[in-house]
């Protein structure tokens, strides 16, 4: 850089800087994971207010997370002083959306001061609608005709826009008229649901010209960030906004788009060319974030999907570590190496901050919870709740607690109408009357008031079928084994068919935890061992400046960086997920792979990536087979340790000569134990041995510390 270039300019290479200068026009940045595309996004906006090329209020700029938005807000308060204090134009689609329709609301019919829905009211809402469309819940859960909606939302379609056929998926056709519905009802009540954000800004930017006009004039800079994961609503939006000026700049990376079940969609990134003719297109090579063998497994592992738009990577850092492969026994033997390894790095100086581990999916990270509270561990879980902080387990918790305890007031409010029993606050208010006025527990006043003719007959005998499973259930706690119990009581309280009926994503997110909870409760010697261990969890809040690991799923993780980093649970069945195994198609399983790049290049130094060959669920051991992707690592860049003799080496030798790699995914056999007998190990023999040995590689060949190129092919 010259000597008298601005602050925001320093240390950037030359395509960042061009990037940073061009202005005017549309541009769209693609580049690989850690080349400094937010890092250039940061600095344009910087140069746009230093150079007095717009005020703070006439840039647009679109992060995908809150936390991201206050990120950019202080580096570029730091680049140019105090302007950005008033840059009203930085945060997430929806925080925008939110700021605008408020402008506008009258437009659609809403009051400025609308409410805007969480999922829980918006469920509440669909499901009195439901009732009232005369529709049985059970056959047509409100929680799909919420997804639906969602979607159709996401694709920024109105009522009006629904056709037959997308209709046809609910109730018969009534999908459309039940989304009409919705949106009368939500405008009666003066509000709406996220998706309403940007699709009612659609409408009104559509529909009303001199709005629209006025939009376009005053925004003389648009930019986004993590571009390939927009969805239609919000690509259509972004269009029209930037339709008249043009300078828009967007940067992303195909590679990395992630959120395709949420309707984004990674062709909005081919759109923009055509959308935009003339559009200068930039990329960004200089990988600063990883090591070159982090770089390369990262490679490794992603040139394996199909219709990449495909990019070169390189790193002037120091090779480094290889990445760690690490085979280990089963679930707990993973959280304790984690666990102990995490221990030693602290030993070195490393601080915790530093520290990430990242988890497919949410249920796994309770393990890891589990063992760190255990050894005093301190740490963060980012983008969702603490394992036992989730609604699900804490109405799973609040079951168990009145069975074990039946003075547990709070408890017995928790679960008394979850699920639904047709119990009213009346009928409550009666309960709690009785309770107060003889100073017993609830449980004990729902009791005699079944002896009383306080409650009507339907409350009656849903209280006293309510009295009678507790009572059933204290008394099978006498005999059964306390994971016994729990998926007893868990099933005959109708809680696990609650979720069951809904089907969507999130539900199965909650019965996976469900799950998680049981097999959690099978290392504790009796359910009063377990609740004891549990409030202690719950009371153990590490201090709020205390440096902490943070652990999280690989979506939370987007954008991110950590010196060290945990990638653990790499098993078939696991990442990739069952659930894109079951669908079979390609497509799914290259969003698993995206994942995992996602994943790999998160880490800065270190990276060590963990396959279990034991699952325990449900008090039965599952063997599982080390995931794929692992199989895809480029050998030279990594170390791979088992504590399974001989396992590691044959599995992978015979993955490598596969000749092609969808094959089983073309068969519809993503996992099971046919994998392993055909690698001729027999990883998940209980009890077998399990001496700890290292297979260490042949030296691999030296990586060049300088420019060592990694390239990524275009297989499309
Ligand atoms: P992702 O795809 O994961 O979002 P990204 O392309 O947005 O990554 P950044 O997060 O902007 O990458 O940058 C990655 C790291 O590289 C950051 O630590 C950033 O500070 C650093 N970096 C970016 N550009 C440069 C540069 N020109 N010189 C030195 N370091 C840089
Ligand atoms: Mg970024």
């Amino acid at each position: 850089s010259l000597p008298d270039d601005p602050p925001y300019l320093r240390g950037l290479n030359p395509p960042q800087r061009e990037a940073v200068l061009t202005t005017e026009g549309p541009v769209l940045v693609l580049a690989g994971a850690g080349t400094g595309k937010t890092a250039a996004l940061t600095a344009r906006l910087g140069h746009l207010l230093y150079t007095r090329k717009a005020w703070p209020s006439e840039i647009l700029s679109v992060t995908f997370t809150n936390k991201a938005a206050r990120e950019m807000r202080h580096r570029v308060g730091a680049l140019v002083g105090d302007v950005v204090e008033g840059m009203p134009w930085l945060g997430t689609f929806h925080a925008i959306g939110a700021k605008m329709l408020r402008r506008h609301a009258e437009l659609v019919g809403l009051h400025p001061n609308f409410t805007i829905l969480d999922t829980d009211d918006q469920l509440r809402l669909l499901k009195q609608l439901v009732l009232a469309a005369d529709l049985d819940e059970k056959r047509w859960p409100a929680r799909q005709l919420g997804g639906l909606i969602d979607e159709w939302k996401n694709k920024g379609l109105v009522p009006a826009d629904i056709q037959a056929g997308e209709s046809e998926r609910y109730a018969n056709g009534r999908g459309g008229e039940l989304y009409a519905m919705y949106q009368a009802r939500l405008k009666a009540l003066n509000a709406c649901d996220f998706g309403d954000l940007l699709l009612h800004m659609l409408t009104i930017l559509r529909g009303h010209r001199e709005v629209l006009a006025d939009y376009q004039r005053r925004f003389k800079y648009i930019m986004v960030d993590e571009y390939q994961d927009t969805n239609s609503v919000q690509y259509l939006w972004l269009r029209l906004l930037a339709q008249e000026r043009k300078n828009l700049c967007c940067v992303g990376d195909d590679d990395q788009s992630i959120y395709s079940w949420r309707g984004a969609q990674v062709e909005n990134i081919l759109k923009f060319e055509k959308d935009f003719p003339g559009a200068k297109v930039i990329r960004l090579e200089q990988n600063y974030r990883s090591t070159p063998h982090i770089l390369a497994a990262a490679s490794g592992v992603i040139a394996n999907n199909s219709g990449r738009l495909g990019k070169e990577l390189w790193t002037e850092l120091d090779a480094g570590e290889k990445v760690k492969v690490l085979g280990v026994w089963d679930g707990p033997e993973e959280a304790r190496r984690v666990g102990d390894e995490i221990e030693a790095a602290q030993r070195n100086g490393t601080n915790l901050d530093d520290v990430a581990i990242l988890v497919r999916a949410q249920h796994q990270t309770r393990e890891f919870e589990d063992r760190f509270i255990a050894i005093g561990l301190p740490y963060r879980i980012v983008g969702g709740f603490r394992f036992y902080e989730r609604a699900e387990i804490r109405d799973a918790l609040a079951y168990l607690r009145v069975v074990a305890q039946p003075a547990d007031d709070l408890a017995f409010e928790r679960i008394v109408n979850t699920p639904k029993r047709g119990l009213g606050d009346k009928a409550l208010a009666k309960v709690h009357q009785l309770a107060r006025a003889e100073g017993v527990p609830l449980t004990s006043a729902a009791a005699r008031i079944l002896d009383t003719d306080e409650l009507t007959p339907q409350a009656r005998r849903a209280l006293g079928n309510l009295v009678g499973d507790l009572a059933r259930w204290r008394q099978m706690a006498q005999e059964l084994p306390h994971p016994d119990l729990a998926r007893q009581i868990l099933d005959e309280s109708g809680y696990t068919a609650m979720w069951q009926a809904e089907k969507s994503a999130e539900a199965a997110g909650r019965l996976e935890n469900l799950t998680e909870l049981v097999r959690a409760m099978e290392e504790y010697e009796n359910l009063g061992a377990f609740l004891e261990h549990v409030s202690l969890v719950m009371d153990n809040d590490a201090a709020a400046d205390e440096a902490k690991v943070t652990i999280m799923t690989i979506h939370a993780a987007k954008g991110l960086e950590y010196d060290t980093v945990f990638l653990v649970g790499w098993e078939e069945g696991l990442f990739p997920s069952q659930r894109s195994l079951d669908e079979g198609g390609l497509a799914s399983l290259e969003e698993e792979r995206r994942l995992a790049y996602v994943a790999i290049t998160r880490a800065r130094r270190r990276a060590t990536i963990i396959h279990a060959a034991n699952r325990r669920i449900y008090g039965q051991w599952t063997s599982s087979i080390p995931s794929r992707f692992v199989a895809e690592l480029p050998d030279a860049h990594i170390d791979s340790e088992s504590s399974m003799a001989g396992g590691e080496s044959l599995w992978r030798a015979n993955w490598s000569e596969r000749a092609d790699p969808f094959a089983d995914v073309a068969r519809g056999t993503g996992r099971g134990p046919g994998w392993q007998r055909a690698a001729g190990v027999d990883f998940a023999k209980p009890g077998g041995s399990f001496t700890s040995r290292t297979f260490t590689r042949e030296p691999a060949r030296v990586v060049e510390a300088r420019a060592s190129a990694v390239s990524l092919g275009n297989k499309g």
